[in-house]
């Protein structure tokens, strides 16, 4: 975004009375895959222009999520999946929306998660979990209700813990099973019913590299939208003993020196800032 401000916002606004100017972040059916140019220097070239698309479009409504605002210009951003009812013009294809985010400067990726998980609550939504009626979506907040029995949606986050853990300069870093290939990276997961942060901590480090820790100190969050994850950031330390992957999600996990680091993941996870943050304390980075 560069020196581009978002300022959240939310609003169906008719078909008719989007103004000229205004951008689209357009996905897929089911919001994995964000339509763009074929080659993208900056993440910008994903605003489309959302003229080309409205005048095409059979939907009455659209999402308005928030302002772009530039040199003193606002641009109202909207979202749509769902891309098939729009002719693609030459030269936009299908590009992996995690694979964008994940190279993503921090502030870049606000405009985005919201579009997706947005979007991904709309469709996951469409009827109360309740009483099964069709929910109704509110015009100017994102919430869905239900009609017949008041029950009220609004957007899923999944809490998740993702923690570094270190014994004086060397980290622990764990492969998992779904990672790809030789990539390594802090652990991580899904808080349980009933549990604090910090019981999270201590239970996913110990159901997956069987290790105690001490000195748990939040760090920093990040909403993960693949597809609604809000993950919560975490520093322990670890004085004694070695990992023991417990093989089902964690296949491998050791301790590395700063200066022998495996693959890490990329720059735009909390996990990666977490490990930088430790490079950058020991004067590596
Ligand atoms: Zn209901």
């Amino acid at each position: 975004l560069g020196d581009m401000l978002f300022i959240p916002q939310f609003t169906l606004v008719p078909k008719e009375e989007i103004p000229a100017q205004a951008a689209l972040l357009l996905f897929t059916e089911k919001e994995n895959r964000l339509i763009g140019p074929e080659s993208i220097l900056n993440n910008d070239a994903f605003f489309l222009p959302i003229s080309t698309f409205i005048e095409q479009s059979e939907r009455t409504l659209f999402i308005h999520i928030g302002n772009l605002e530039k040199d003193g210009n606002e641009i109202p951003l909207f979202c749509v999946a769902c891309h098939s009812e729009f002719v693609l013009e030459a030269g936009l294809i299908e590009h992996s929306f995690g694979d964008i985010f994940r190279d993503m400067e921090r502030e870049e990726q606000i405009p985005f998660a919201r579009a997706k998980q947005i979007l991904t609550w709309e469709r996951t939504h469409r009827f109360c979990g309740s009483c099964g009626s069709e929910t109704e979506l509110h015009d100017h907040e994102p919430c869905r209700s239900c009609p017949s029995c008041g029950a009220i949606f609004y957007p899923r986050f999944s809490p998740a813990v993702i923690v570094r853990i270190t014994r004086g300069r060397q980290l622990l870093l764990a492969h998992n099973k779904n990672f790809p290939e030789g990539l390594y990276s802090v652990i991580a997961g899904f808080v349980e019913a009933g549990e604090s942060l910090e019981e999270t901590v201590r239970r996913e480090i110990q159901e997956e590299v069987s290790l105690e820790v001490e000195n748990i100190r939040y760090f920093d969050s990040q909403q993960w939208p693949m597809p609604h994850s809000l993950m919560l950031g975490f520093t322990a330390e670890c004085p004694l003993g070695e990992p023991t992957p417990d093989k089902e999600e964690i296949v491998d996990a050791a301790w590395y020196d700063p200066e022998n680091l495996p693959e890490m993941p990329k720059r735009g996870s909390i996990a990666r800032r977490l490990i930088d943050d430790h490079l950058e304390k020991l004067g590596l980075l």
